[in-house]
């Protein structure tokens, strides 16, 4: 039995979700995080338990070859990237197997997935969300933690967020601001939350606040606006008194501008408010819509789009299709939905504010029958009512499956299989290079006896 302390020789065979490096020694998994597939580490173990043991990488006895020099300071410490030590090309290989092991082994399906869709691999997202520590820093939690790793500079976002959070930190500095203590439910600032709009450039810059208003806010207002110009098109203030670790309360106050910024999605005008659902990788949002129409073919049929967020899936097939149904449980995003499709001249979709499977019953009874149903749910996945009701009543032509959880999506896949249709093909996208998660879209169609 291994113990505390003891030196190893561990051959790396997979990672965790952390991105982790994971050997197997005596029949033990062993965790070393900085370490890749491929790598031959001598190891120290760190702590011990029954089937597992954590361990720390001393030296590189044979260096994987999908190796390269992290150029992060606070990887492995923040909770957000997991692959900065290995290649992106190596991280998308790893990314497209997984999905089709998962597929294979939780589907019952034995098929390679399409290659995975990807684009630029830092400096992608839309949307950052600040924890600021209680030295005025803003930065990431670490994993599965509420420790706040401070950050300057994170690779995952635009340069301008983080010129953004510096004028912030000096503004909390020269104005003493008192920053949020979770655990004494005290102190004033919460986040600091930004959002852009990729193809627009416009900027919402938010303080979340434990309070209702925020001293010399004109300072922060000019310090923000010196940094993104007349791209600054509103600074807002959200309201969360709560004693929650949720991060954004229900309540907004306009400091300046509108309460919302634009985005161009699929050629869709898209109105953000701060509390909007909007996929934070826009370019790759693009793509996967793009498959998702590729797989929907859409041109003069009934698509019934559901979870559908702020109506973007949906509205993105508008023109082409005959009409476009969305379904969606969060009654802002349902707003946000109708005024988008408002905004750009569409009037062949609705949208109907309920739980996707409750609707879809209420549907059926009135004899809905959709050519195509999209289904995004969240990591969860779907009912199996839901999928009964899809398969049973609705019979459409196709099944649009998008999904953030390929453990979730095999399980549905089989279930679809049991209910007579067929996985025809999917497509595993990279939504968020350098982390853990991937998005995949595959298309189910009816199979014909
Ligand atoms: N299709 C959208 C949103 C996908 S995220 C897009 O691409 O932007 C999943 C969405 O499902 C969220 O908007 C969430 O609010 C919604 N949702 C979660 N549970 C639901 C349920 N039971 N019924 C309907 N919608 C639900």
């Amino acid at each position: 039995m291994i113990k505390k302390n003891d030196e190893i020789i561990l051959d790396i065979c997979d990672y965790t979700a952390e991105g982790s490096g994971v050997g197997k020694y005596e029949g033990m998994a062993i965790f070393v995080p900085l370490t890749a597939v491929g790598d031959k580490a001598r190891v120290k173990i760190l702590k011990v338990k029954k089937t597992y043991a954590y361990g720390k990488l001393i030296e590189l006895e044979n260096e994987s070859k999908n190796r390269q020099e992290n150029n992060c300071s606070v990887f492995s410490r923040c909770g957000g990237c997991a692959f900065r030590h290995i290649t992106y090309n190596a991280e998308k290989q790893l990314k497209e197997n997984k999905v089709y092991e998962t597929v294979k082994r939780i589907g019952g399906v034995d098929m390679k997935p399409q290659p995975i869709l990807f684009d630029k691999e830092c400096r992608y997202r839309n949307k950052a969300q600040y924890p600021v520590s209680q030295d005025g820093k803003s930065g990431f939690y670490a994993f599965h933690s509420h420790r706040i790793i401070p950050c300057d500079d994170c690779l995952l976002q635009p340069e301008i967020f983080s010129q953004l959070t510096a004028v912030a930190q000096k503004w909390i500095e020269n104005n003493n601001i008192s920053i949020y203590d979770e655990e004494k439910h005290q102190g004033l600032l919460r986040h600091i939350y930004i959002r852009r709009g990729e193809q627009t450039g416009e900027i919402m810059f938010t303080a979340v606040i434990n309070g209702k208003s925020l001293p010399n806010s004109d300072e922060l207002i000019d310090a923000v606006k010196s940094v993104a110009g007349d791209n600054l098109k509103s600074v807002m203030l959200n309201i969360n008194t709560a004693d929650t670790n949720v991060i954004l309360g229900n309540e907004n106050i306009c400091l300046y501008g509108d309460e919302y910024i634009s985005d161009i999605l699929c050629g869709v005008k898209v109105r953000l408010s701060a509390l909007s659902f909007y996929q934070v990788n826009t370019v790759m949002a693009e793509k996967l819509y793009k498959k998702a129409a590729d797989y929907a073919l859409p041109t003069g049929k009934t698509v019934l789009d559901l979870y559908c967020g702020a109506g973007t899936i949906g509205l993105s097939m508008a023109k082409d299709s005959k009409q476009i149904i969305g379904v969606e449980i969060i009654p802002q995003a349902v707003k946000d939905a109708e005024f988008n499709a408002k905004e750009n001249g569409i009037n062949n979709a609705r949208f109907i504010c309920a739980d996707a499977a409750e609707a879809a019953k209420q549907l059926a009874k009135e004899n809905l029958t959709p050519d195509v149903v999209i289904v995004d749910p969240p990591r969860k996945g779907c009912s199996e009512s839901l999928i009964e009701t899809i398969a049973k009543k609705f019979t459409p032509e196709r099944v649009v499956y998008v999904s953030c959880d390929p453990a979730t999506l095999a399980r549905d896949i089989k279930v679809f299989e049991n209910f007579g249709y067929k996985l025809k093909e999917y497509t595993p996208a990279d939504l968020f290079p350098r982390t853990s998660h991937v998005e995949t879209v595959a298309l189910l169609e009816k199979h014909q006896a």
